[in-house]
């Protein structure tokens, strides 16, 4: 079902009380919302759908309208979503930075999204908190949630890459939550956007718990984002889930999971499409049960599917959904 702001406000704090996970997933095509949608589904999960600022223009067409674009998938994910009854479903702008102040207002007035990011991270601290603030005053007013980052996060984003690891100051997280009223909070632990492997990651989890202790300790307990969590271990990530961490945000893994199962399928059938070198054109027909996009698409779906109900089980929200009776 889909939930409306104030209700997917109740599945974070059931979320941040019993230390599980909520798995924010980006998406763009109506497959990646199919797959998804009925993973949480299966396992009587909640979940949110995120979508980019690139993704709303993707979505438009050549018109990149980005607004049309949010209508769209807006559209998409509620109507798919408001089949299931023992699941959940919101829907998210991730990585808004301040030159889409407008698309957020519109987003919000338009009641297509349940939650929204501001970032305004690049910015300095004082900066980010009057842009942030504002972003809170008009999202609250409608029951919309908002999540709020200071200090950046490694590798590719949307629109911006930043280089540099800059990890996320508890006293300055104390500061940023208190003077915008954020209802989470994505703090820099030393993840990657993109393709990483754990190992590799200078991971800093402890930062976490001293920022969610600091928090509570002030009496401004909020849920924490995880961001550039692809490529983390199932015990990194549930550490973090322990330490405070109540969404974890998930878009590469989809992204190659669906790329790794249609280019099986297409090594196995390549000449249902491709004349094979013993045949001549002329006695070659192309196979249309198998090149028919129903065919293929649906092995990226199922392995999507898959992935998401593993992560719903990997972060404990599977059986939680506020909806599950
Ligand atoms: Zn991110």
């Amino acid at each position: 079902m889909f939930l409306a702001g104030e209700r997917m406000k109740e599945v974070f704090l059931k979320a941040k009380k019993h230390r599980f996970g909520i798995i924010a997933s980006n998406i763009v095509f109506d497959s990646q919302i199919r797959a998804i949608v009925q993973g949480y589904a299966a396992v009587n999960s909640d979940g949110l759908m995120q979508m980019s600022s690139g993704a709303c223009k993707y979505a438009a067409g050549s018109s990149q309208d980005i607004k049309a674009g949010a209508r769209f998938i807006a559209v998409m994910v509620k109507t798919f979503a408001d089949q299931f009854t023992q699941s959940g479903v919101g829907l998210h702008i991730d990585h808004a930075t301040p030159n889409y102040f407008d698309f957020i207002v519109y987003c919000i007035e338009n009641n297509l999204v349940t939650s929204v990011m501001i970032d305004a991270s690049q910015e300095e601290l004082s900066e980010n908190i009057r842009i942030t603030k504002e972003v809170v005053n008009l999202a609250h007013k409608r029951g919309v949630i908002v999540e709020g980052e200071i200090g950046h996060i490694k590798g590719t984003e949307d629109e911006f890459v930043s280089e540099t690891e800059l990890y996320t100051k508890p006293e300055e997280a104390l500061e940023f939550v208190r003077k915008t009223n954020v209802d989470l909070f994505a703090a820099s632990v030393g993840t990657n956007h993109g393709v990483t492997k754990g190992a590799k990651v200078q991971l800093r989890l402890d930062l976490i718990k001293e920022i969610d202790d600091l928090l509570i300790h002030n009496g401004v307990e909020r849920g924490l984002v995880l961001h550039g969590a692809s490529g983390l271990t199932d015990e990194q990530q549930q550490t973090a889930i322990r330490n405070g961490v109540v969404k974890i945000n998930k878009d590469t893994h989809y992204q190659m999971d669906m790329a790794a199962a249609i280019q099986a399928y297409w090594e196995k059938e390549k000449y249902a499409i491709v004349c094979p070198p013993n045949l001549s054109v002329d006695d070659y027909t192309p196979n249309k049960s198998k090149f028919d996009p129903r065919k293929w698409l649906i092995k990226g779906e199922d392995a999507m599917h898959e992935t998401v109900r593993g992560f719903c089980l990997m972060s404990g929200s599977a059986n939680n959904s506020i909806l599950h009776k």
